[in-house]
């Protein structure tokens, strides 16, 4: 996938963090009131390492997942009303699947971007391969 946008904020996330990592590094041992300045600095610089991060995740829901674009002809990640129309069930329980809370049976792998799921095409198809695989199998075994 190539996108000018993607590659600027994902270059201003990671120059975000590696300041923040360097900052740490060099600010360790630091005492008074050093110490309390440095703290502050830290803290700046953790705040526009989540600043560059939303930046990314809000351009990334704006004009990639919703649209489906440059991430081919299929979305690749889905929204948990995408996985309930595609497995032809309500959002609320796509919601306990993804908690993990429908009983004998596994959990579908997403991640998480702050409340957001982010719930991958593949994942839920494998997901779904081996619920396919683990019916058959308790079927067979007669219970
Ligand atoms: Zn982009």
């Amino acid at each position: 996938m190539e996108c000018k946008t993607c590659d600027a904020l994902l270059a201003a996330y990671k120059q975000a963090v590696s300041l923040y990592t360097n900052a740490g590094q060099s600010f360790r041992g630091a005492l008074g009131d050093d110490s309390r300045l440095a703290l502050k600095e830290l803290r700046r610089l953790r705040q526009a390492c989540k600043d560059a991060d939303n930046a990314l995740m809000a351009h990334l829901h704006q004009d990639h997942w919703r649209k489906g674009g440059v991430l081919g002809p299929e979305k690749e990640i889905l929204s948990i009303k995408e996985v309930a129309e595609m497995l032809g069930c309500p959002s609320s329980h796509v919601r306990n699947l993804l908690n993990g809370k429908v009983p004998n049976v596994p959990r579908i792998p997403h991640l998480r971007s702050g409340r957001v799921r982010l719930i991958r095409r593949v994942a839920v198809l494998s997901w779904l391969e081996s619920l396919k695989q683990a019916t058959a199998a308790a079927r067979a075994a007669g219970r």
